[in-house]
């Protein structure tokens, strides 16, 4: 399966792929606030939390803001410092900014409704592709797609691809993460991508033994022939050693 240029995997092996992380997030989904509701709105606010942030960090700062607020438009009309009170365990003051704009822009433009498509949710101050395609997938049960920087780390393990530094913009990640997403339940299926690859394949060291993708995945055959090789070499130097009268140290 190795693929060293920038060429997609055919679909069949992301589907694939797709089916194995979803077995696996049977058992192993992440359990949180925000999972438990389908409120576009709601999720909008989290994903924009989970920004650059541990979603640990974000269950109490979540559960805090909407004990206070529960609409675009009571948190357009909050008093001043309200807002950046409850965001403070998160420690950036753009987020509390953004989330005021953002009740605005939904208030003024659409109604006081998280809009149902990627092109005018980018409208969102501070709303990307990856958080517009959490949103639209989760919420509104959409087949879009949502690439992070794990998930970009992931199809270049696991296909063998290469990609640029910022692969989220590579067209050829964006075909594959649109292909992955194509199923019965595209929410599901990203957040299942999302947890498998924040906690098994890991940036510095990947949970090669106890993930079930091994097998067909490109990162481990390469790792797992060089230790392979590695404990050959060494059983050959461990035999002339011996023959020759060496201490094995
Ligand atoms: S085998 Fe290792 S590198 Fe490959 S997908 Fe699993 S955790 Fe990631």
């Amino acid at each position: 399966m190795e693929l060293s240029s920038r060429h997609i995997p055919e679909r069949e092996s992301i589907i694939e792929l797709r089916q194995k992380i979803m077995r696996w997030y049977r058992n192993n989904a992440r359990c949180y606030p925000w999972r438990k509701t389908n409120d576009p709105f709601r999720i909008l606010i989290a994903e924009m939390m989970l920004q650059r942030t541990k979603a640990n960090q974000v269950v109490s700062v979540y559960k805090e803001f909407f004990t206070n607020f529960n609409s675009p438009e009571s948190v357009s009309n909050s008093a001043g410092g309200k807002i950046e009170k409850i965001l403070k365990p998160l420690g950036s003051r753009w987020r509390a900014k953004n989330f005021k704009k953002v009740s605005h822009v939904l208030l003024h433009t659409f109604g006081g409704k998280v809009p149902d498509n990627r092109e005018e949710l980018k409208i969102l101050p501070g709303v990307g592709d990856y958080v517009a395609g959490m949103v639209l997938s989760i919420a509104l049960c959409k087949r879009e797609w949502a690439v992070d920087s794990n998930v970009v780390r992931f199809f270049r393990r696991y296909f063998g691809i290469s990609t640029s530094k910022d692969g989220r913009r590579d067209a050829h990640v964006t075909k594959m993460a649109k292909i992955y997403s194509f199923s019965k339940n595209p929410g599901r299926a990203n957040m299942a991508l999302i947890d498998f690859t924040g906690t098994i394949c890991l940036p510095q060291k990947p949970l090669c033994n106890s993930c079930n993708l091994r097998r067909k995945c490109d990162y481990f055959k390469k790792n797992d022939n060089q230790e392979s090789k590695s404990k050959v070499i060494n059983r050959k130097s461990l035999v002339r050693n011996i023959k020759g009268g060496k201490e094995y140290v």
